[in-house]
């Protein structure tokens, strides 16, 4: 009999892994609370190269739904004194509009006959010898062999090592890692927004919070990857976008508006401090496992990758007398394939930010490093 797997989440991550299972002959169900992807939720995003081979060796092509290619990097010092830049003869990069993205990949997963349930949160996993268990907030309860948990950074239901998990939501109050975006609509006789390059303010503070901002047609997209509060990361990048008008490096036909940052919680600890995303019969994966690029904040090729080697220790369980084993490798090839792209520079941040700013070799390499997830 086909065995059914099930997966809480229906973004980049669990929406791939529906794909893969299916393509292999198994019965995955995928449990998404919202009716579609929330566009207030998702600023434009970009996908690194990587992410599109992977995807694309996957067998899921999105070369259809990818935007405008980055041509290079631009880096500027914190006090927008200096800059440094990094050219790209192959794009590095492209822009993509996240929620068209995922609806692209709904869309292949219905073509692959894969159920997916809408609108109904999954609010209690159980986890068994035998069986996994998933209680919705309407209707009844999911069965099946095994289960992915992709519900995303703000990790809805997943707590490694604390099953089971509930229901509950993360508040711009709570102490962690925070996304903050701001889409500011250019005045009329603003910055050329041809300028295809990606610009980070780098030396931001010392927890190495991430800026970075770029041009979406007429708009200039600025969005902060930080420690703290919602509240404080929020306060940080309107401080920032306002630093960056008064330099005249963007503009604004705008006020810089606290209430139209959107902010979304980060995966609050990387895949590599978690101790283990194995559980019995489940497995996490994507932002919920931490599984995203330390430097950049990439997730959607990580998420990716952690689901194309959870697919794989799946099934070696779905056909082995000690699945909990097969499950267990999952642990070991990530760590071993994907460490690399998800731990920071091995050296301090603040000895190298003088050098990108008067070697070229430096920027490049730091270039690579955003990019591809290339230690320094
Ligand atoms: C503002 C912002 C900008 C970003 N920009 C980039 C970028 O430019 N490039 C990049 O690579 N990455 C970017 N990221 C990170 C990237 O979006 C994620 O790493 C990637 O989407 C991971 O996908 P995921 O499927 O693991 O999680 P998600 O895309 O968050 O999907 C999780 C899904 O689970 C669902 N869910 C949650 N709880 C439940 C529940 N209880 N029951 C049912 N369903 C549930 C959610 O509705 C959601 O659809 C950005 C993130 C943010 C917030």
């Amino acid at each position: 009999m086909t065995q059914t797997i099930l997966i809480v989440g229906a973004g980049t991550t669990g929406t791939t892994a529906a794909i893969l299972l299916a393509r292999r002959g198994y019965k995955p169900v995928l449990i998404e609370r919202s009716a579609k992807t929330n566009r207030k939720q998702h600023a434009p995003d970009w996908i690194c190269r990587r992410g599109v081979e992977l995807l694309g060796e996957l067998g899921i092509d999105c070369a259809a739904k990818l935007g405008d290619a980055y041509d290079g990097l631009t880096f500027h010092s914190s006090d927008l004194t200096k800059t440094a830049q990094s050219a790209a003869t192959t794009p590095p990069a492209w822009r993509i509009d996240y929620p068209q993205f995922t609806a692209h990949l709904h869309q292949l997963a219905r073509e692959a006959g894969i159920e997916i349930v809408h609108s109904s949160p999954a609010r209690r996993i159980e986890l068994r010898e035998e069986q996994v268990c998933v209680e919705l907030e309407e209707g009844d309860p999911l069965e099946g062999s095994f289960l992915l948990l992709a519900d995303g950074a703000g990790r809805t239901l997943c707590s490694p090592g604390g099953h089971p998990a509930v229901l509950s939501s993360v508040s711009p109050k709570t102490p962690g890692r925070w996304f903050a975006t701001l889409e500011l609509p250019a005045p009329s006789r603003g910055r050329d927004p041809r300028d295809g390059h990606l610009h980070w303010l780098l030396g931001l503070d010392r927890q190495q919070a991430c800026c970075l901002w770029w041009w979406e047609g007429s708009t200039v997209i600025v969005s902060l990857f930080a420690a703290g509060t919602g509240d404080s990361v929020n306060k940080l990048l309107c401080a920032t976008a306002n630093k960056l008008v008064g330099a005249g490096l963007i503009a604004s036909k705008d006020a810089i508006d606290p209430a139209a940052v959107m902010l979304r919680p980060a995966p609050a600890r990387s895949a590599l401090e978690i101790d283990s995303h194995v559980n019995k019969r489940c497995l996490v994966i994507g932002d919920a496992g931490g599984f995203i690029g330390e430097i950049s904040g990439q997730g959607i090729f990580a998420g990716v990758w952690s689901a194309r080697i959870a697919v794989d220790a799946v099934i070696a369980a779905a056909s082995s007398v000690h699945p909990q084993d097969q499950l267990r490798d999952f642990s070991t090839t990530w760590r071993s394939d994907m460490a690399d792209y998800l731990r920071p520079p091995n050296t301090d941040m603040h000895f190298l930010l003088p050098l990108i700013f008067s070697n070229r070799q430096m920027a490049d390499r730091m270039a690579a490093a955003f990019w591809e997830g290339q230690n320094i």
